[in-house]
């Protein structure tokens, strides 16, 4: 039987140098500098992987591409995203791009998680409060968002990717990460009032339940489908919920897996 690759073998160290197309801002290299000096990541210690210099890669990208918040940068410099794909997979781990985690969903592009959790933190200094996540999947972002709020709710419909995801984040002991089973359009009223919320999965529209759930104050960024329902097309939305109402901001062009209903 042919053995599978042990992580980082088949890594190409020649690709990772930072592509840097803005040079990082103070805070951002900060944040590396705070990043390099880890470890290995919270959860390598014991584990006799060292997949930091190729993380620390891919943060350096992120802040190219103009990732600032250091705490994002931080917290994606700390979860080893090679831990959340199979083991044929891990030599892709490190790159920009979606993979397959099973029934037929994807681990959302490390570009675009940083994207929106930065979006969410909308600068803030310190962590965020309570942050409700829809689309658990392999739990991946899950554990970023862990790094960046007091409190995390993630919601799964899908049994096998919930269960799958508890096992990935079993190591990392995140007290403060709650993973739920169940329709994620009803949001989960029990966390509410949110002071973030973001969707890893693209619906028509954004259910009524997440504007209730949200605070005042808070953002919600989540994929909806823009145009022609048949074209498919995403766009990210963010969404403001201030004192006067509501504030909608149609940003980029998306790729997200659909929102869909109930559990199975
Ligand atoms: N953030 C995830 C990305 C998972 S892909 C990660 O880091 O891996 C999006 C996920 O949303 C899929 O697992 C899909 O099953 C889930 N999903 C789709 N519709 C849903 C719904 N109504 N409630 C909860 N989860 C949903």
């Amino acid at each position: 039987m042919k053995e599978l690759p042990t992580f980082p073998v088949r890594l190409d160290f020649s690709l990772g140098r930072p592509t840097a197309r803005r040079p990082a801002p103070a805070a951002a290299r900060s944040a590396l500098r705070a990043v390099s000096q880890l470890p290995g990541g919270v959860a390598a210690q014991g584990h006799g992987i060292d997949s930091t210099a190729v993380r620390m890669n891919m943060v350096h990208k992120l802040a190219g591409q103009g990732i600032s918040d250091p705490l994002v940068l931080s917290a994606m410099g700390s979860i080893e995203r090679h831990r959340f794909v199979d083991s044929a997979l891990v030599n892709q781990a490190y790159e920009d791009t979606s993979l397959p985690i099973g029934l037929g969903q994807t681990i959302s592009k490390p570009g675009v998680v940083a994207r929106m959790a930065e979006l969410l933190r909308q600068g803030a200094s310190g962590r965020l409060g309570r942050v409700l996540e829809i689309g658990t999947g392999c739990g991946y972002q899950a554990a970023v968002l862990s790094l960046l709020a007091h409190e995390v709710y993630s919601i799964e419909r899908l049994r096998g990717l919930h269960d799958k995801a508890r096992d990935n984040l079993r190591h990392l002991r995140l007290a403060n990460l709650h993973l739920l089973f169940g329709d994620g359009r009803v949001g989960y009223a029990k966390g509410a009032p949110y002071a973030a919320i973001i969707a890893a999965a693209g619906g028509e529209a954004v259910p009524q339940a997440w504007l209730d759930q949200l605070a005042v104050g808070g953002r919600l960024v989540a994929p909806v489908a823009v145009g022609a329902a048949s074209a498919g097309r995403q766009a990210l939305l963010v969404i403001d919920k201030t004192a006067q109402g509501l504030r909608q901001t149609v940003l980029e062009a998306v790729h997200f897996v659909p929102l869909k209903s109930g559990v199975a």
